[in-house]
């Protein structure tokens, strides 16, 4: 009889990398394999709906809630996401804190039936490995990002080629990539060579070299000659499984996904009707990036000037009082008839998928880009910080599917100081160059189109992901042991 598989997914808890792996759990789970995913207290609250709707419906997802050690680390109470955590101290506790799960995990794994088959963990949950060896299933690896990144990481962290951030160069063009891509020295994913996470980025990247495999949240058409290379130089079998999130379609885990919506989703679907077919711009810079108060107003002035519909968010880490003051002195009646602002979080896969959408401001992180390719709508980019100038040069260069907003260094991560690196004006012209008649817009919205159609092809019956899916779970089939 054929034994099922049984997946443990251990996310990095960061919103950027939990939400794939919870599409993933779905994902695994519809083909119906067993799926154990690992979270904490703090973080289940966020997707309180999902583990109830799992269990409710029956979905093979077991979510397993493990205590988090933020007073052992010096955490403030309830900082278990990486978007609670507020300095680089913080940061790097962060991470050391939640090796200390494993042992925990290991016992209940111990006692599960079926019996676990593989770990898919993320890369940052390297100590996982150690977890699977000691249980005897393969690990493989994940991350938040795309394939560009897996390869800039491979290429300069494995290879120790730091050269390019050392060598006082004001622009490289990275070697070894099937692309054309010249980066800045401020642009280069910088936090990676942080002194103090030297340790561990060393015993991260020796897990990623001795890992059974990768799963990356990509798809082929998108990504293959970068994938292709990155499977070459790391020896191992690479599965492009992506856009994951499309796999689930449910209404209301897509209006609540990653947490719950500071908006009501009638409200904002009505917001959205109301609005004519690619109109509107919608402006999200994910969950991590800051913004100084000083960058959001000018952000708000730019919008208005820009005489473009737009859908707005400010995320509960960017509001301040001074930008509340200066929204609620005129801007937001000035703009009423054509801008919505959401405070808080979200519900950006909805958006997204809404015809009214024409456009996304985005910061370039992995997820939004993907969410934003799959539906077809084209970006003005504006990175931030991490690998997000490569994700920038992916759209603007190589896919030629949106605009650069012009940032050219890395916005510092606790901006407090009052950061303006993008003037009204820039937003102007770039806003104007995608939403406009223009025919150097006409071809980035007809190019975006067509690669959302081979997003949303790669997961159907027959597509590159799909097929992948089902190579991995037949690969981790015959790697199981036969039941005693
Ligand atoms: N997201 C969301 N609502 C928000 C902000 C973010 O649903 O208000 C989701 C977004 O759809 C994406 C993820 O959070 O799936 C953010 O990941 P990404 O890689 O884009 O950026 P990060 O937050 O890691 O910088």
């Amino acid at each position: 009889m054929d034994a099922t598989a049984h997946f443990v997914l251990v996310p990095l808890m960061a919103q950027g990398h939990t939400i794939p792996m919870v599409d993933m759990a779905h994902l695994l789970a519809s083909r119906g394999v067993h799926v154990t995913f690992i979270t904490t207290p703090a973080n289940a609250s966020r997707i309180e709906s999902d583990i109830q709707r799992a269990r409710g419906s029956g979905i093979p997802i077991w979510f397993v809630s493990l205590r988090f050690p933020c007073e052992e680390f010096g955490l403030p109470p309830g900082c278990e996401n990486l978007d609670c955590v507020t300095s680089r101290e913080h940061a790097v506790a962060f991470l050391y804190a939640c090796r200390t799960l494993r042992g925990p995990l290991t016992s209940i794994l111990r006692q599960q039936n079926p019996p676990p088959s593989c770990v898919i963990s993320d890369t940052m949950q390297y100590w996982t490995a150690d977890m699977a060896r000691e249980l005897g299933i393969p690990r493989l690896m994940f991350s938040g990002s795309g394939g560009l990144f897996h390869l800039f990481r491979h290429l300069f962290l494995q290879n120790k080629s730091n050269d390019l951030v050392n060598n006082g160069a004001e622009s490289v063009v990275l070697p070894g990539f099937p692309h054309h891509i010249e980066l800045t020295r401020a642009q280069i994913p910088g936090s990676l060579f942080l002194p103090e996470m030297a340790k561990f980025r060393e015993e991260m990247m020796e897990e990623d070299c001795r890992s059974d495999g990768v799963v990356v949240n990509t798809f082929s058409d998108l990504e293959a000659p970068c994938i292709d290379q990155y499977q070459e130089v790391i020896g191992k079998k690479v599965w492009t499984i992506g856009p994951m999130f499309l796999c689930n379609r449910d209404a209301a885990y897509i209006a609540a996904r990653g947490n719950k919506a500071s908006i009501d989703q009638a409200q904002c679907l009505r917001w959205l009707d109301s609005m004519q077919p690619s109109s509107v711009i919608y402006v999200s810079f994910g969950s991590l990036a800051r913004t100084s108060p000083s960058q959001v107003i000018e952000i708000g002035l730019g919008l208005e000037a820009s005489n473009c519909p737009f859908l707005w968010v400010i995320k509960a880490g960017n509001r301040s009082a001074e930008v509340e003051t200066w929204l609620s002195q005129g801007f937001e009646e000035r703009t009423s008839s054509r801008g919505l602002i959401i405070r808080g979080w979200a519900p950006q896969v909805m958006i997204l998928s809404h015809p009214a959408i024409g456009g996304f401001m985005t910061h370039c992180g992995w997820n939004s880009l993907l969410e934003g390719i799959a539906f077809g709508v084209p970006m003005i980019t504006w990175p931030h910080f991490a690998e997000q100038f490569l994700n920038e040069k992916l759209i603007v260069e190589v896919l030629r599917t949106g605009v650069a907003i012009g940032v050219k260094t890395i916005t510092p991560w606790q901006a407090d100081k009052d950061v303006v690196l993008v003037k009204k004006d820039d937003m102007v012209r770039a806003v104007s160059r995608l939403m406009g008649e223009g025919e150097e817009g006409e071809a980035m919205r007809n190019r975006s189109r067509e690669l959302g159609h081979k997003a949303r092809a790669a997961v159907e019956e027959g597509g590159s992901s799909c097929e992948n899916v089902t190579l991995l779970i037949q690969q981790i089939k015959a790697s199981m042991k036969p039941a005693q």
